[in-house]
């Protein structure tokens, strides 16, 4: 024997929407809307007649559609997908990606002006091709900018760094080898302000004068750089 469900599910048109109706054995009419997926359910009773479900859903019109515009589709700022028109950082500001196929070498032309960050790609690149793309220039560009800084730096904290790296980090922005004199920056710090960088290089060069995050390290933090807690904010993360 098939075991049976009091199930059947047809369909209402009204206008561009399409309401997909269920029976069940329910008592009330229900209807569902799901903006995410551009679907309207309906469960119905058994008994009631398909134009008392229809009239139904010609009331719920206005509403279902207002449910339909008012959604907003979540962004996946974690999970993108290196196309044109999406919103990519560098040093704190939003910019604009633009991808050029062009059977050449890769590579990005920042359009500071514009907002745009060009990316050249060959014609049918993977979405993981485009995000090595970016993620190479990012590491160029800081480790472009981190020595300038630690040359800045150590005459006036009287630190040697013997080393720097850059890596992708999940809960740090910065971390100090004190006894190798080596300093680690969170690749994603290419993507906040200068300002940023500047402080989580202190940060960890201020290591090299105390290891412990003690009030001397606070004092030597404020003498530095008396706005590091503006800056420590702004950064919302955890810095060792
Ligand atoms: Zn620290």
């Amino acid at each position: 024997m098939f075991k049976r469900k009091h199930k059947r599910s047809t369909h209402i048109v009204l206008e561009d929407i399409v309401i997909q109706v269920t029976r069940k054995k329910v008592k009330n009419i229900n209807l569902r809307v799901y903006p995410s997926k551009k679907e309207v359910r309906i469960s119905a009773p058994h008994y009631l007649s398909e134009q008392v479900i229809r009239n139904f859903a010609i009331s719920k019109l206005g509403w279902i559609r207002n449910k339909f515009s008012t959604y907003k589709a979540p962004v996946h700022p974690n999970d993108p997908e290196f196309i044109t028109g999406e919103t990519h950082f560098y040093k704190g500001k939003a910019l604009e990606l633009r991808i050029s196929t062009r059977d050449a070498s890769s590579k990005i032309i920042l359009h500071e002006k514009q907002g745009i960050l060009e990316m050249i790609a060959r014609p049918g690149s993977s979405k993981a091709k485009r995000a090595d793309i970016l993620t190479e220039w990012y590491r160029a560009r800081l480790k472009e900018q981190i020595p300038l800084l630690i040359e800045k730096w150590e005459p006036v904290m009287g630190v040697t760094v013997q080393e720097f790296g850059v890596k992708k980090m999940k809960t740090r922005w910065g971390s100090c080898n004190t006894k190798a004199k080596r300093i680690w920056l969170n690749l994603e710090l290419v993507k906040k302000s200068a300002e940023c960088l500047e402080y989580v290089v202190v940060h960890e060069m201020t290591h090299l004068l105390e290891r412990l995050h003690n009030d001397h390290f606070y004092q030597l933090m404020s003498h530095f750089l008396p706005n590091w807690e503006e800056t420590e904010k702004e950064l919302q993360g955890k810095i060792d």
